[in-house]
């Protein structure tokens, strides 16, 4: 070993000790003739002096260099606060230099002007810096914790494959071809959905695995085209037991890491959510639901309004309190254009002072109407009332889209709070307009509610699954369901699905199979470790979380993966590269 104690470790009890430390140039200060170096490593940073007599020693010893130090650990005069070890320095008696370095492209320290690029391509400089080391450290603890919990409840960690099969979860497969199978392709999972739920079916009760995803999706900004889910799955079990299991294990991960011990999970339907936040992951760190006042509408001398509703659409609201002053006409105009976005026709607002309504739709809404609405929104002195007129799918999203944006910009978010939620019973099917057909809203082993059995295939619209979300501030945290575990329903499914007997087989034969030979009831969750840890880091940058993140073009600048590879290896693979 180089050292006998870390750069973080050493206190003023630790005076007059001989210590033996290593690490990297942090920062070097001449002062005359004697130098002060501070030395760092992962666990912090020690003040390394050099006397009249050893300043030779680092003479050509410049910034980030490695070094290992000798020395006696001494009170200093005046502490540095700043620094854990600021109460001691060490006056070194020899030093050897283990590694030199260049001067580095970016500076190594907290705040950096570094453009993310320059640090994605020296990304282990980057690691070097607090901001992201002490992410990395956090998700370590975040895995520990999970680990912990979970072997306390019988839960065993079992690894799926990564060459394995496409697993539908609605994305673009990542494939690799096969060298053995010429033309045949492995594909990488999106998740370990249909193993662990073959791991039940095979007895073994209760699974977790910190399992690689790969999702081959065009990225956003809290996307990686490769990432990390907590995946659980229990048998013999159902909402209530896989709810409990995740509030024990998001409990002990706030309470550990945070401190926070008043978690709450409140549970939300889906057609709730929707009706009284416009979004399936509702930030619920402040209420200000959205009303709906079609009823008061439907006959309105006002044509816009009471077309829509005369064609089946919502009118929905939304009051924000003393905002009228600000507000602007600005702003107004500049929301009007941003509800176009969710295809909402326009937005309608109106403010209320000291009785007197003004606003976009003020003229065009008769007295008797603004007091009714008044009445109901129960209206005081400084509110503003938005509205959209629309379908009812975009009247909840668009205004729901409101909410979140002013929401923000009113300063109505409590950044200190950690609010959770339970989305539940989301539909079992969504309409995809490209495929001309109805697909799974989660994924096809889905369970359909005990109500809605009937309606698996006649009325797919208006069918409702055991799947559920758990929301975190506005971020959906995990998905998961109540599985399938009756071959006969699954048929059911698929058969909704409009997939043929050939296309199941091919995609899925195997499972089904295993469905036929005895499969407990059992539900899991896929829990996203990366937005967790951006929650709890209070970052929004996924790429903070990873330790070696890819653009948002899905490209490794260190690396510089995807790359070209030799002929020989196509060869090998049967693969020609297509010239277009
Ligand atoms: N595999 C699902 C997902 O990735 C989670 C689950 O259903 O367990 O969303």
């Amino acid at each position: 070993m180089n050292r006998d104690h870390t750069c973080g470790e050493l206190r003023k009890t630790d005076v007059g000790k001989k210590v033996r430390l290593a690490g990297w140039v942090a920062k070097r200060r001449n002062l005359g003739s004697i130098v002060f170096i501070d030395l760092r490593d992962r666990y912090g940073i020690t003040q390394i002096t050099f006397d009249e007599a050893h300043s030779q020693l680092v003479k050509d010893v410049r910034n980030e260099y490695v070094i290992e130090v000798r020395g006696v650990v001494s009170l200093k005069e005046t502490a540095n606060p700043k620094l854990e070890t600021g109460e001691i320095e060490v006056i070194a008696e020899d030093c050897k230099i283990l590694s030199s370095a260049k001067t580095t492209p970016m500076i190594i320290a907290d705040e950096t002007d570094a453009l993310e690029d320059l640090r994605l391509k020296y990304r282990y400089l980057d690691i070097r810096r607090n901001p992201i080391k002490d992410k990395l450290i956090m998700r370590d603890k975040v895995a520990t914790i999970v680990r912990r919990v979970l072997h306390e409840d019988d839960f065993i960690e079992v690894e799926t494959p990564i060459l394995s099969k496409s697993t539908p979860e609605g994305a673009r497969d990542y494939l690799v071809p096969s060298r053995l199978y010429k033309g045949k392709f492995y594909a990488l999972p999106q998740s370990p959905q249909q193993y662990k739920q073959l791991l039940m079916i095979g007895g073994m009760d209760r699974y977790f695995q910190i399992a690689r995803c790969f999702r081959d999706e065009d990225l956003r900004a809290d996307r990686q085209p490769e990432f990390t889910q907590i995946d659980m799955e229990m048998s013999f079990a159902d909402e209530e037991d896989i709810f409990a299991e995740v509030e024990k294990v998001m409990k002990a991960i706030f309470k550990e890491i945070k401190g926070v011990d008043d978690l709450s999970f409140p549970r939300v339907k889906y057609v709730d959510a929707m009706d009284k936040y416009g979004s399936d992951k509702p930030d619920l760190r402040f209420d200000n639901p959205m009303c709906n006042v079609t009823e008061l509408f439907r006959n309105s001398a006002f044509s816009v309004f009471s077309n829509c509703v005369a064609e089946g659409g919502v009118i929905k609201a939304l009051v924000f309190h003393n905002a009228t002053d600000k507000l602007s006409r600005k702003k107004f105009d500049e929301l009007n254009e941003f509800v176009k976005i969710y295809k909402a026709k326009g937005l309608a607002y109106l403010k209320y002072d000291n009785g007197e309504f003004t606003g976009s739709v003020n003229n065009a809404l008769p007295a008797e109407e603004k007091k009714a609405l008044s009445e109901q929104l129960k209206l005081n002195s400084g509110d503003v009332v938005l509205m959209v007129a629309d379908k009812k799918n975009i009247a909840e999203t668009a205004l729901g889209a409101i909410r979140k944006k002013l929401g923000e910009e009113l300063g109505l978010i409590d950044k200190d709070k950690f609010s959770f939620v339970w989305i539940t019973e989301f539909p079992m099917y969504e309409y995809s307009e490209e495929e001309g057909r109805w697909v799974s809203a989660h994924h096809p082993f889905t369970a359909p509610r005990d109500e809605d059995v009937d309606k698996l295939t006649t009325d797919q619209a208006n069918c409702y699954s055991r799947a559920y979300d758990l929301v975190l501030n506005g971020y959906e945290l995990l998905s998961g369901s109540v599985r399938i575990h009756d071959s006969q329903m699954q048929a059911k499914v698929f058969d909704a699905l409009g997939l043929s007997k050939e296309q199941i087989k091919n995609k899925f034969g195997f499972f089904i199979e295993a469905f036929e030979y005895g499969a407990p009831p059992h539900c899991g969750v896929g829990i996203g470790i990366e937005r967790l840890v951006m929650i709890l880091s209070g970052t929004d940058n996924i790429k903070d979380v990873v330790a070696f993140p890819k653009t948002a073009s899905a490209y490794c600048l260190m690396s510089d993966a995807p790359n070209t590879v030799d002929q020989d290896q196509l060869d090998f693979l049967s693969l020609q590269i297509k010239k277009d």
